[in-house]
Parts: structure tokens; sequence; C-alpha cells
């Protein structure tokens, strides 16, 4: 559902919003409400999501185009939500599991090289 990020905000407590592009289905025209379509149909446009609260920026259950046609309303959406919303980013991963991925990364790094080293 979610495309290429666009644009980054930071939310008072420094966590990311981010706006992308995003297909969705919608119910209007292109008009807009309240012409209705005759048939729901799909459209390229844009949504936001929070890192911080995981919250979206439009869902299909609050309205109804679950995303944005309209850039600049999705932009700003995105930067109402971001000068609103103070969650925390989300915690980094602690110490051990970045030192274990680490490491494994670099075994698999050697064994590349090995493997490599003995096809010649
Ligand atoms: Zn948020």
């Amino acid at each position: 559902m979610s495309g290429e990020v666009i644009t980054r905000y930071a939310n008072r407590a420094g966590a990311v919003v981010e706006l992308h592009t995003a297909r969705f289905m919608t119910t209007w025209t292109r008009s807009g409400p309240p012409y209705a379509a005759n048939k729901p149909y799909e459209v390229d446009g844009y949504n936001w999501r929070c890192l911080g609260c995981k919250r979206y920026g439009r869902q299909g259950e609050t309205y109804y185009d679950p995303g944005f046609v309209d850039r600049r309303k999705a932009e700003n959406d995105a930067q109402g939500h971001a000068d609103d919303c103070s969650a925390l980013p989300p915690e980094p991963e602690p110490p051990q599991k970045q030192e274990e991925q680490r490491r494994r990364g670099l075994t698999a790094w050697v064994t590349s090289l090995v493997t490599t080293e003995e096809r010649r």
C-alpha cells in the first residue's frame, strides 16, 4: 500500500513522520466529495505515517479515502501531526542484539570470501 518516502518531518520529540506515495481505492470522482463515483477505483496519492505513535494519516475506516489525492493536503496534515505529536522515536535495539547482528554479518562476509577464494 505504501510507496516511496517523499518528505520526512520531525515531531516534537524527534520521531519521524514520513510522507509517502500511496495507491488506494477511492469512492469519489476526480472533483472530490460530494461527487461520488459510480464504482470505487484505484488512484495514486499520498499518505503519512508517524514512526513515533504509529498513526497513519488516513485510514479506510475513518475516511472514505484511505489516502490523500492532493499532495499539499497530505503535506499539511503530516506537518500538523508532527507539530502536535510528542511520541518518542522507537527504542534503539539493545547493544547485544546489534553486536549479534554485526557478528552474523561478518561471518557471512568471511564465508562469502572463502567460498569465492575456493572457486578460483
Ligand atoms: Zn505521532
